[in-house]
């Protein structure tokens, strides 16, 4: 299977194996066609964004104004910051060359002489290993004003890397450009888009890491080509980060509609001690969760998995065991999304909290049945009523884990606690409860 954002070329990352691999090329073969048939070139391939909606590449960036006197940018969203998503810092570390020269491609068909590659904070060893691809590619006069005379052409343009400061809420597009932009990472109220009003007010294209990766292969290739590889209506591969309870977790490219079952046990070498699979969450952690039993026939693309009652989001592939305790990870899910929260909407600022303090009390033991219903019942409250999609991403996995797995949780509910009794004083305190303090 060819792979197209992750060959298996050794050194891939040095750009003088890059360039000898053919690198730059589809880079000169653009600046030879103009701007709209590029833009032609990667609608026709079906190219839809692997950041998480899958919206087509090509159509976003027809989105841009063809006549204006304003700046315009390209951001490169690298933030990555969706627990079970780690496929990005894959190519910022094996093939962040074919990213640059995606995002020069891209800059060129949308008219932006400035690219920002917005990278989470916590990724130090990618951020230095992209800075310095980035340092070779100026050298190279693959960047810059040097690009004219390497590429005999008018165009030039500069790439800078934004590093994030820890929030999982500058992903969302609007919010990652006001973090560029010096602000809180506040997403804001759409329309207008940013093709209309993105960076400082100026026309912006926002992509995924992974999707610009895939422009180059297409401009070289031909769009046809990528159109033929995978599922018609969701072409080309994905770069599936596995990880819970597989014998071998990891990234894997494969064609989208590769059934999920033949990722995790064909690639990822099954389930440790062959336990049976409880639960599958298959697009990173906002997705709706998938029973063990549903998983047969489920193919890995936008369309077949949103027939499956889920989506494809980021393409991470979280396993969990028949032994996993779901209630402890939906409780977690839930703490994350409710310290991920901007605070700027109340239904997704006060129930995300009151999820998370739901999921709690159920853990406790203090849950009833009615508390089920109480978690679906806010989670739809939160669902559509809010300014960006983390609404949905802390709403989807709590409704739909309980919806689907409502036995499972009718059961843990309605189980009798037994608290353990301590049989030690505290040395900090005279009892074991605080409570009894306070009384005192
Ligand atoms: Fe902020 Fe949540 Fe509203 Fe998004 S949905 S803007 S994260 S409060």
């Amino acid at each position: 299977m060819e792979k197209i954002v992750l060959p298996d070329i050794k050194d891939l990352h040095l750009i003088d194996v890059y360039v000898k691999h053919g690198g730059y090329t589809a880079a000169k073969k653009a600046f030879g066609q103009s701007p709209d048939d590029i833009i032609d070139q990667v609608k026709k391939s079906g190219l839809r964004g692997r950041g998480g909606a899958a919206f087509s590449a090509g159509l976003k960036w027809s989105f841009m104004p063809k006549t204006t006197d304003k700046p315009k940018y390209l951001c490169v969203n690298g933030d990555e910051s969706e627990p079970g998503s780690f496929k990005d810092r894959q190519i910022f570390e094996f093939n962040p060359h074919q990213m640059i020269e995606g995002a020069v491609i891209a800059s060129y068909a949308i008219g932006a002489k400035i690219a920002y590659v917005y990278i989470r904070g916590e990724y130090h060893k990618w951020i230095k290993l992209l800075q310095k691809a980035i340092d070779d590619a100026y050298a190279h006069g693959y960047l810059g004003e040097k690009m004219k005379e390497k590429f005999g052409t008018d165009f030039y343009c500069d790439m800078y890397i934004h590093k994030g400061a820890g929030a999982y809420i500058c992903g969302e597009e609007s919010a990652l450009m006001n973090s560029i932009e010096g602000k809180r990472g506040y997403p804001r109220v759409k329309p207008p888009f940013p093709p209309q009003n993105g960076l400082w007010g100026n026309p912006t294209t926002i992509n995924n890491v992974e999707t610009i990766t895939n422009v180059p292969p297409i401009i070289n290739k031909g769009w046809a080509w990528f159109a033929n590889i995978g599922e018609p209506k969701h072409p080309g591969t994905i770069l599936f980060g596995v990880s819970g309870h597989v014998n071998k977790p990891g990234v894997y490219e494969l064609p989208t509609g590769t059934l999920l079952t033949d990722i995790i046990y064909k690639y990822a070498g099954g389930v440790p001690g062959n336990k049976k699979i409880l639960c599958v969450i298959p697009g990173g952690s906002s997705m709706p969760p998938l029973r063990g039993e549903q998983l047969k026939g489920v193919k890995m693309d936008a369309e077949s998995l949103k027939a499956a009652g889920s989506a494809i989001g980021t393409g991470g592939i979280m396993v969990m065991d028949e032994d996993t305790d779901l209630l402890k990870v939906l409780a977690r899910i839930a703490k994350f999304y409710h310290h991920e929260s901007c605070g700027q909407c109340t239904p997704c600022r006060e129930g995300t909290g009151w999820m998370e303090r739901i999921l709690k009390r159920i853990i406790r033991g203090d849950g009833s049945s009615k508390d089920l219903d109480l978690l679906i019942s806010v989670a739809n409250n939160i669902e559509g009523n809010t300014i960006c999609a983390l609404g949905e991403a802390a709403a989807w996995p709590v409704k739909y884990m309980v919806q689907r797995f409502r036995d499972y949780f009718e059961e843990r509910v309605n189980k009798e606690v037994i608290l353990p009794v301590p049989n030690k004083v505290h040395s900090m305190r005279k009892t074991a409860f605080p409570l009894a303090e306070i009384k005192n």
